[in-house]
């Protein structure tokens, strides 16, 4: 097939899936034409290919230099766990209401905005007219609250120990997932899946105002995932479900699964067909998905803030009594993990990750999972977390020591595997 007849086809293929997957309806329904987040009309099959190759000579993939030399830092970061999910109640201390939104586990930064809504809307109506609001923390959670209080006419002061690069949020991965470690099945409560979901669609939305910005603080970027051995028989759809990982023991923790509810929002991962792509493994799948680049991102929320006559003050509270020296009527609770100690909230339970940063490189936007390694390409730092103990590790571990040894082991499963890549193409045809 020569180029143009292959353009042609590339360009009819691409007509037919957005006719015939109903995703021009749907990028109507998402709210691209219109203001509200909603359902699309039908999300499309999975685990069909389409005709045309995936991977090609137009979608170049860059190896990753692993070598242990290039990390630059090593970064540990707890994950705010609760077993019945974010706290977003109100509490009153003496004559101040206290709106808590934290625990969000390994989901702050996906449900950040959703978050933040909800806990607009309970602060404005707490305020009673009062439009100054306090708001503890300036992690994900309390950046994008305090941007949405602001756009909903609040004059906000942030209130923090510290700020990016220093919050546990700036440690995190910076990847769209949603329903990572946020809950135990068995610890919520019956609306909790319908809450959650309202969360998530309500931030991948907000999400969308971030794309294309200088700066490139949101983008969506492939995924691929990697094994040597086929997916476990019974996994959904033929094992095309990225939670279901076989590279990893399978969790004790009945974290709950709730990506299904949202199915429709992001490209379902597609089986690669064996060969048709640069990697080793014999089995392949690819999907693309939504990169934070933290960096970026965080100082973008904070200009914003600041731009829109936001204020904010370091400051460090020892107990909640503290919270009611503060001029302001209403305060946005949002601490993270240092909700445990502040508010003797043992609730939250420490899941612990480690972080290996190798330098970026400029030309390598894409992710992927292999052997336990998860590794993810930003534009501030290639982000690798490696993981023997699946989804429990780091369960209740509050050790934020880095571990170089185990950080050096994770980038030497990425070696071997790019070094298999290029033995593969040295072979002779
Ligand atoms: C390894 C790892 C990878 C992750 N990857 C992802 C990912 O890819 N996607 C995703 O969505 N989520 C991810 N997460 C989860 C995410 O990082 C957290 O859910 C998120 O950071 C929580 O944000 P936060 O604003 O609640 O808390 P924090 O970032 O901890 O912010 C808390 C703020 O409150 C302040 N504060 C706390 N206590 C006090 C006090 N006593 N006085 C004054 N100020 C105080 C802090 O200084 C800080 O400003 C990951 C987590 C880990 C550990």
């Amino acid at each position: 097939m020569d180029s143009s007849t292959a353009s042609l086809l590339r360009s009819m293929n691409r007509r037919k899936f957005l006719h015939g997957s109903g995703a021009l309806a749907g990028m109507g329904a998402l709210g691209l034409t219109g203001c509200a987040p909603a359902r699309r009309v039908a999300a499309p099959a999975v685990g069909t290919a389409p005709p045309l190759p995936f991977y090609d000579e137009y979608t170049p993939l860059v190896p990753i230099r692993a070598h242990a030399d290039r990390i630059f830092r090593i970064t540990v970061c707890l994950r705010p766990f609760r077993a019945a999910g974010p706290r977003r109640d109100i509490e009153k201390i003496g004559s101040k209401t206290i709106v808590h939104n934290y625990g969000h586990g390994g989901s702050g930064w996906s449900l950040s905005w959703g978050a933040a809504a909800g806990a607009t809307k309970s602060a404005m109506a707490a305020a009673e007219g009062s439009n100054e609001i306090a708001l503890l923390g300036a992690g994900a959670i309390g950046l994008t609250s305090a941007t949405m209080l602001q756009r909903a006419g609040a004059k906000v002061t942030i209130y923090a120990k510290e700020r990016a690069p220093y919050t546990r949020s700036s440690r995190a991965t910076g990847s769209w997932t949603p329903d990572s470690r946020v809950a135990l099945a068995s610890a919520v409560t019956p609306t909790f899946a319908a809450e959650w979901e309202e969360m998530a669609r309500a931030s991948f939305f907000m999400y969308q105002s971030y794309y294309g910005m200088a700066g490139t603080p949101i983008e969506w970027t492939d995924r691929w995932g990697l094994s040597d051995a086929p997916r476990q028989p019974g996994a959904r759809a033929a094992g095309v479900d990225p939670n279901v990982r076989t590279d990893r023991p399978a969790p004790v923790h009945d974290f709950i699964r709730l990506n299904d509810r949202i199915a429709d929002l992001t490209p379902r991962p597609i089986v690669m067909p064996a060969g048709s792509t640069p990697f080793p493994t014999p089995y392949v799948t690819r999907s693309s998905s939504m990169t934070f680049n933290v960096a970026d991102y965080s100082r973008q929320l904070l200009t914003d803030f600041l731009i829109y006559g936001g204020k904010i003050e370091t400051r460090e509270f020892h107990s909640p009594q503290e919270l009611t020296e503060l001029p302001q009527k209403v305060i946005v609770n949002c601490p993270g993990y240092g909700g445990r100690a502040l508010w003797g909230d043992e609730s939250i339970i420490p899941v612990r990750g480690q972080i290996a940063w190798l330098i970026p490189q400029e030309d390598a936007h894409y992710g992927l999972t292999y052997k336990g390694l998860s590794m993810l390409s930003r534009r501030d730092g290639i982000v690798m977390q490696y993981s023997k103990g699946g989804e429990d590790e780091g369960w209740n571990d509050t050790n934020e020591t880095p571990d170089r040894t185990f950080a050096e082991e994770g980038v030497n499963v990425l070696a071997e595997l790019y070094s298999r890549m290029a033995a593969m193409k040295k072979k002779p045809a």
